[in-house]
């Protein structure tokens, strides 16, 4: 077993130096495992995404407003160390409805990372995620979107569901205005997307675009579920 480990680590680490970049990387190939980036459908519907945190009430309270205004219920993929430091929070999301995911414990790059310490990244997000009240399925995304061949294998060991996204306006270093980032983002959108977006840190422009992005789609006749609704159609 150990051997196999070592050697699978060993592919790994040659499948980057050897270009593995595009597969590192892709949002919609992965080596093992489910893998839904968007679901293939003529109805208008979509779900948004919100990636990291949870980092305090104060972000908190922007975004479930927004959402409880618009009776909107959307997916959070938290990570572990911010649940520790805010379970309140994690918890206050939980309450309102919405979906919790996974995005790890830190928010490492999960590659050339021994199988203990994936498995260790995962399931103790899991396990507070849990303890927020989260009672559905719980999918998985990673961190940056990189993922090569242990955390695939991983993954499909514990039938978790890898969910990336299609659309996507605001990178890490965004300083786009609301008004760009939710006009970039609705002209990315059509049936079935996923929309991924990064509030917390205090992001207010991010966070202002959350209504107005609501708001044109809804004009459009969009409707906003879950993943995890999503993808079980
Ligand atoms: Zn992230």
């Amino acid at each position: 077993m150990t051997l196999i480990i070592v050697g699978i680590c060993l592919l790994e680490l040659l499948l980057v130096l050897g270009g593995g970049y595009r597969l590192m990387n892709s949002r919609t190939v992965q080596i093992a495992g489910r893998l839904v980036d968007r679901v293939d459908t003529a109805e208008k519907v979509v779900a948004l995404t919100f990636d990291d945190g949870p980092t305090g009430e104060a972000d908190a309270d922007a975004m479930l407003q927004t959402l409880a205004d618009r009776d909107v219920r959307a997916t959070f993929y938290l990570n572990g160390n911010g649940i520790e430091r805010f379970p309140g929070v994690a918890a206050r999301l939980v309450d309102a409805g919405h979906e919790l995911g996974n995005h790890t414990w830190s928010h490492p790059r999960m590659i050339l990372l021994p199988p203990s310490e994936i498995a260790r990244q995962v399931s103790a997000t899991d396990r507070l995620i849990r303890q927020a009240g989260y009672e559905g399925e719980i999918t998985f995304r990673p961190p940056y979107g990189k993922k090569l061949l242990t955390l695939p294998l991983y993954l499909a060991a514990t039938q978790r569901t890898t969910v990336t996204w299609d659309v996507a306006a605001d990178s890490e270093d965004s300083a786009s205005s609301a008004e760009d980032l939710a006009a970039a983002t609705v002209a990315n959108t059509r049936p079935g997307s996923i929309i991924l977006l990064h509030p917390w840190y205090g992001r207010s422009a991010t966070q202002q675009a959350i209504g107005m992005i609501i708001d044109d789609l809804h004009r459009q006749g969009y409707r906003f579920v879950t993943v995890s609704e999503l993808i079980d159609g």
